[in-house]
């Protein structure tokens, strides 16, 4: 079941929405709204009598935001609650102290943005504010603090280059995190980053044929894109599967991407059943997971 603790970020990352958001609400209240520990106990609380889940996934943008908020619900969510829930992570705000207290009160996965691993177009052109070192540490207290680590990671971002994807992707193979997202950039209307692919040459004036979904296609004008579309494929894969890693730069040349999406696909969903969000299934919803699945545009 899927619950919202605070709605909003008080982060400026240009390809995101929140900037927007807040320009757009300027004057009408606060961009960042949490509720109380006990107003979302009281709802955790409901749904577990009411549905008796077997996991709460927190879809806050960043759940970590207050330190005080998460020491004290994490405390009240393990005495009353205790069902094993997953949470968003930001690099700079995550402490021993948090992680442990978290993993203590049943999370069991969190995800965390690296997006770029190259600074320039990290800081200056995703506008994320992070050092490197913050995202190496982040990592490793996660790791240690025995909660899974998912990464997600951007490719195809103005400026950046195929030699920097895959560094970005080596950087999620030192850390091996129990999956890692790949996207490929989309340049979303009225975003800083949009204005910034238009001024710059990388999307038409008039773009408007934006793809379903951030996994599909780039909309971008960037060298090697194809070779880089190839990339997001096979970046899941190759986190997991090292003996991949130097075969990439051949592979990403050849027209694999309907295997590669498949396997792609494949891979994402065992690991979202078994790693991430481990929950038990009746043969009935197992059934219509399949069908829904090969409905799904492959490529
Ligand atoms: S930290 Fe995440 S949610 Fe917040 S502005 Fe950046 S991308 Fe958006």
């Amino acid at each position: 079941m899927f619950m919202i603790a605070t709605r909003g970020c008080p982060y400026d990352c240009s390809y995101c929405f929140n900037h927007a958001y807040r320009e757009l609400y300027a004057g009408k209240g606060k961009a960042v709204r949490s509720r109380s520990v006990e107003n979302v106990i009281q709802e955790a609380l409901e749904l577990k009598q009411r549905y008796r889940p077997e996991i709460i996934l927190f879809q806050d943008d960043t759940f970590i935001l207050s330190q005080d908020w998460v020491l004290e619900f994490s405390k009240e969510y393990k005495d009353r609650v205790g069902i094993p829930f997953h949470c968003h992570f930001r690099a700079n705000l995550v402490t021993e102290e948090i992680a442990g207290a978290l993993h203590d009160a049943g999370c069991i996965s969190i995800k965390m943005a690296i997006e770029c691993i190259d600074d320039h177009v990290r800081n200056d052109i995703l506008r994320r504010n992070l050092s490197f070192e913050e995202l190496d540490r982040a990592c490793a207290i996660v790791k240690k603090s025995g909660i899974k680590l998912v990464t997600q990671n951007i490719l195809g971002t103005p400026g950046s280059s195929l030699d920097i994807d895959l560094a970005t992707l080596r950087f999620s193979m030192k850390h091996r995190p129990s999956y890692a997202y790949a996207t490929l950039l989309q340049a979303y209307p009225k975003t800083w980053i949009c204005d910034y692919a238009k001024k710059h040459g990388y999307l038409e004036q008039d773009a408007e044929d934006y793809p379903a979904s951030f996994f599909d296609r780039s909309m971008l004008n960037i060298p090697d894109k194809r070779k880089i579309e190839r990339l997001r494929t096979l970046f899941a894969l190759a986190v997991e599967f090292h003996f991949l890693y130097p075969l990439l730069r051949f592979l990403v040349r050849l027209p694999i991407e309907h295997i590669s999406t498949l396997l792609d696909k494949l891979w994402r969903g065992y690991c979202i059943r078994h790693r991430i969000f481990p929950y038990s299934i009746t043969i009935r919803e197992y059934f219509h997971t399949i069908k829904v699945f090969l409905k799904t545009r492959w490529y």
